[in-house]
């Protein structure tokens, strides 16, 4: 699954919402969001964020690594 980092909060540009041919990109009180489990990996909304919010689960930095968990809490999965 993609995830969204750090960058988005208080961003939350959603170019990466229109882009998503799926619609699984949801909308937080500061931050967008990813459903880990709609994304079909197709990568279309990295390039479009203007601030690079969004990475692969795999090639996160290390300081964001906590955002996938927090992906996956917002939409209250254990
Ligand atoms: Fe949507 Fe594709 Fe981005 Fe997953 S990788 S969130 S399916 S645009």
């Amino acid at each position: 699954t993609y995830v969204i980092a750090e960058p988005c909060i208080d961003v939350m540009d959603r170019a990466c919402v229109e882009e998503c041919p799926v619609d699984c990109i949801y909308e937080g009180g500061r931050s967008l969001y990813i459903h880990p489990d709609e994304c079909i990996d197709c990568g279309a909304c990295e390039p479009v964020c203007p601030v690079e919010a969004i990475y692969y689960e795999d090639d996160l930095p290390a300081r964001w690594e906590a955002f996938t968990d927090d992906n996956a809490r917002f939409f209250h999965r254990p």
